[in-house]
């Protein structure tokens, strides 16, 4: 069975209306920048690669003029990929597979420190990235590395135990991820399918959709999945449940 651990790459303080648009603006929130390792016996997978390492020194530059507008990038110093799999370990070059969930900023930001490892994007969202009105953030994503699109569900390992899922609706080809841990309990890290609970209780769009139909559904496929007494969801973005988890280098389960 696979170890899963929970890392934090910074902490995004923007307007809380981006979040929830039916609340006014003009008060800010901060919320973690997850990515996960799955330590598996075939070999390390990294889900999502947070924010760019300069981004918080160098905002506009990494991030764009808009981008850096609207998203502040703040956290402890350690708090970026290459420090967090550190205290695992871990050097870039130890990992085997990285995943994105989506290629906006925040989830594919540390793809270039992964040069010669296969990177498992949907096909959808690869597609639609490449397109004449791409959603994607081109400076963090589109650089010579090695993308595998994949089409639909995919078991990165053949055993069952880390299961990519599309979650669409976010954007065309938004994907999760299922990491088995033991036999009685598994994890869901949903990504930006699901910002928070208070998302997923009141069925909340945010500002940044796709396709809100696709979203609801997908959050309704994620709910369902939660609802099941041995799987736990771990939101996209959210601070309060990030608090209560176990992050670093103790692992989840
Ligand atoms: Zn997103
Ligand atoms: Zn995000």
């Amino acid at each position: 069975m696979p170890k899963l651990h929970a890392l934090c790459c910074g902490r995004l303080r923007f307007d809380r209306s981006i979040f929830f648009p039916d609340k006014s603006p003009g008060v800010d929130m901060t919320v973690p920048v997850p990515s996960f390792l799955v330590m598996h016996p075939k070999g390390n997978l990294l889900f999502d690669t947070g924010v760019h390492c300069l981004a918080a020194s160098e905002p506009e530059q990494r991030l764009g003029e808009r981008t850096a507008g609207l998203f502040k990038l703040v956290g402890a110093a350690d708090e970026v990929l290459p420090a967090q799999l550190a205290k695992l370990g871990l050097k870039t070059n130890d990992i085997h597979t990285v995943v994105n969930s989506h290629l906006h900023f925040d989830h594919c930001g540390c793809n270039a420190l992964f040069p010669d490892v296969p990177i498992l994007v949907q096909k959808t969202e690869l597609d639609a990235a490449r397109g004449p009105k791409s959603h994607a953030h081109a400076q963090s994503w589109d650089l010579p590395l090695d993308y595998r699109p994949i089409d639909g569900e995919h078991d990165v390992f053949g055993d069952g135990s880390v299961l990519l899922f599309p979650t669409p609706g976010h954007t065309p080809g938004h994907q999760s991820m299922q990491v088995r841990v033991s036999r009685d309990q598994a994890f869901v890290a949903t990504a930006d399918a699901c910002y928070t609970q208070e998302h997923m209780d009141g069925e909340l769009l945010s500002g940044r959709v796709w396709d809100p139909k696709q979203m609801i559904d997908s959050m309704r496929q994620l709910r369902r999945l939660g609802e099941r007494s041995d799987t736990h969801l771990i939101f996209g973005h959210d601070a309060a449940q990030w608090a209560a988890l176990p992050t670093g280098s103790t692992s989840l389960g």
